[in-house]
């Protein structure tokens, strides 16, 4: 087995050992393989576990991927999505995990009805108030969520966050309920089911899973370090 193959292993048992942890089904959660940076032939190798779900954050990067990649994996965008790369992204990915304004879930909703198209997407949430993260407050999300979910080609399914980067996972685990309880308190509000909840990346998946985490994002874990610059 590569080395990737043999990380993806033991990161499927550690979410197994979350999930039981937390009396959770483990089919519940769904491991997000972050390939950005990384080749088309780190992904052909990840796929030798059985692993179909990867995550890309940058349009450019993952159009001269994604073709080179086997086929028929499911792709989520996970990064910060720039209005003019719409119309590039939505043949690219089958979920995007991070709209982060009104704008640009009209927009996407938008192309996608122009090309026939319905697309899942989850709403970001900037739990810690960090001016470095992108993504709704909680007060935005209370006010815009009633037109977010009412956009004609994009079916919001969950909610996101990034939680502030700390040596300790436990210093996400509140940032993570949060976002459960946020996703609670809208689910009862609008009558609008959010089944998923991405949260989690390879410092802090553990947590996630056990504050209720459908799709965690694991990058570094998997493929090792990237270039500082990403
Ligand atoms: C890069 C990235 C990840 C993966 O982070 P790791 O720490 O490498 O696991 C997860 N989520 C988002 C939004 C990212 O940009």
């Amino acid at each position: 087995m590569s080395n990737i193959a043999t990380r993806i292993s033991g990161i499927l048992e550690r979410i197994h050992a979350a999930a039981e942890r937390a009396g959770r089904n483990t089919a519940s959660v769904k491991l997000v393989a972050v390939s950005k940076t990384h080749p088309a032939d780190a992904v052909a190798m990840a796929t030798a576990t059985g692993q179909q779900l990867f995550g890309e954050s940058r349009v450019q990067e993952a159009r001269g991927k994604i073709p080179c990649c086997p086929q028929g994996l499911e792709w989520h965008f996970i990064g910060h999505l720039q209005k003019n790369k719409v119309r590039q992204a939505l043949p690219l990915f089958d979920v995007f995990h991070s709209l982060d304004s009104v704008t640009l879930a009209r927009n996407l909703s938008r192309v996608a009805e122009e090309t026939g198209q319905q697309i899942r997407g989850l709403i970001e949430v900037n739990i810690s108030g960090e001016a470095t993260k992108h993504g709704f407050t909680p007060e935005a999300l209370r006010a815009e969520f009633p037109s977010l979910i009412a956009l004609p080609a994009l079916h919001i399914i969950g909610l996101m966050t990034m939680a502030p980067y700390s040596e300790n996972p436990e210093e996400a685990r509140p940032v993570f309920w949060q976002l459960r309880e946020l996703r609670e308190e809208m689910q009862k509000a609008h009558d609008h089911p959010l089944p998923d909840l991405s949260m989690g990346m390879s410092g802090d998946f553990e947590v996630a899973i056990e504050e209720g985490s459908t799709l965690v994002r694991v990058g570094t874990a998997i493929f090792g370090e990237r270039p500082a610059i990403i």
